[in-house]
């Protein structure tokens, strides 16, 4: 029995995903000899149960085979994000669109080059930084320097190491022989914590406005009624 915590990336919906919403299969590619050695590829689909979404989330891994022909799961020689392309959530139209567009570049390659996936979250977190807090410095450093006392200190930690890993494919090393590589998942941690910041200052910012907004037409309406 499937079993799947999931989070469509099309529609943000928090789910769990049994049997009649998953299938996944798996093919040795035994006939075929190249430098990847014994492998096959492994299939997973998912489709979301929101009826008004039911759109499908693909994904292909590519793992060595032991001498049983058996998949080794732990071994993933390659793998792909089909459908959607990357796995960035939606973001809405009041984030403004270089930020959107850095993101979304920083979810697409993350595998194929999670250095420059790294560099793009830097890029897209100094945007929000500007957008959203107003601080304008030539450094990024100093401007991460002045939300310090605005933001949680975790919080403001979890900056700093975006903008930290984030230098390494921004600025080559003194010793250029010196490579410093960043892995897929240390560049996933990085675009969680944007995620994470676009939810926390702006989606938040943009609820609030709208109680606002609905609290003043409540006022208004009631103001008419006792006239
Ligand atoms: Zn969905």
């Amino acid at each position: 029995m499937t079993s799947i915590n999931f989070k469509c990336p099309y529609c943000s919906h928090p789910t769990t995903i049994t049997d009649p919403n998953y299938f996944d299969c798996w093919q040795r590619m035994h006939v075929i000899k190249s430098d990847k050695g014994d492998v096959g590829l492994f299939i997973q689909s998912i489709t979301c149960p929101n009826k008004e979404c039911q759109k499908l989330w693909l994904r292909m891994e590519m793992n060595s085979v032991d001498y049983k022909g058996i998949r080794q799961d732990w071994n993933v020689i390659h793998q792909w994000q089909l459908l959607p392309e990357s796995e960035a959530m939606v973001l809405s139209d009041y984030i403004p669109q270089p930020i959107q567009q850095d993101y979304y570049e920083a979810c697409r390659i993350r595998d194929l080059s999670p250095k420059a996936s790294a560099t793009l979250a830097r890029r897209c977190l100094q945007g929000m930084i500007r957008d959203f807090w107003e601080i304008k410095k030539s450094q990024l450093k100093d401007e991460i320097d002045e939300l310090k006392d605005k933001v949680d200190p975790d919080v403001w930690e979890s900056i700093d190491a975006v903008r930290s890993v984030g230098n390494i494919g921004a600025h080559m090393e003194k010793d250029i022989n010196i490579i410093v590589d960043v892995e897929p998942g240390e560049a996933q941690l990085l675009i969680g914590l944007i995620e994470q910041l676009v939810d926390d200052w702006y989606v938040a910012r943009e609820s609030r406005k709208k109680r606002t907004e609905e609290l003043k037409r409540l006022v208004a309406n009631k103001e008419m009624q006792k006239k």
